[in-house]
């Protein structure tokens, strides 16, 4: 899933080398960030990834890893257009890393609820959130198009096809909904 030959050769957080494959290191720390790891991350924390993952740039302009994880990051200290630039980088010729694609359909929405965005943006964050779940299916991508199709599509009489109900029932095949909503929630910072 990840272009695992070009990555990090220490923890973001705490600097103990770590292995290409390892996701995290020695202490516990993710290698990696996920949307569901990035969720609880403290501002702090994600500059450690920034910094890690910017100086991965620098020496590989072309790693979609480090421009996922830089996108990633961004977008969960809610900096949408600089998030965006990197995970357009990230996600161009349909990289196979569903938590890039994710996190793209996270910064449309733009730190707003579903209802205040644009139709277009709508489209392209339903769009993303599908490519994810041909990667990788899971209940929070299901989540996210449940709530979409909920506070856009239903608040304002528009059909939609599945619907919401059938999004998020497609979510509880995967994980617990309520959980995952309340992940959902912070990542898009509501
Ligand atoms: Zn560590």
């Amino acid at each position: 899933m990840y272009d695992y030959e070009i990555t990090v050769d220490q923890c973001p957080q705490c600097h103990r080398p770590v292995g290409p494959n390892d996701e995290t290191c020695g202490s516990g720390h993710p290698i990696r960030r996920t949307p569901r790891n990035l969720a609880s991350a403290g501002i702090p924390e994600l500059n450690k990834y920034i910094i890690a993952y910017g100086n991965l740039a620098k020496e590989h302009p072309e790693s979609k890893l480090a421009n996922a994880q830089m996108g990633m990051c961004f977008a969960k200290l809610k900096q949408y257009d600089k998030a965006l630039t990197f995970l357009d980088k990230a996600t161009e010729d349909n990289w196979e890393d569903d938590g890039a694609w994710f996190m793209t359909a996270v910064c449309l929405l733009r730190g707003k609820k579903p209802f205040l965005a644009q139709r277009q943006d709508i489209n392209k964050a339903i769009d993303c959130l599908n490519t994810a779940n041909q990667i990788n299916p899971s209940s929070l991508n299901y989540v996210l198009l449940g709530f979409i199709k909920e506070d856009y599509f239903e608040r304002k009489y528009l059909n939609v096809s599945p619907s919401a109900a059938e999004e998020y029932a497609k979510a509880s095949e995967y994980g617990n909904i309520d959980d995952d909503k309340s992940t959902l929630a912070s990542l898009l910072g509501l």
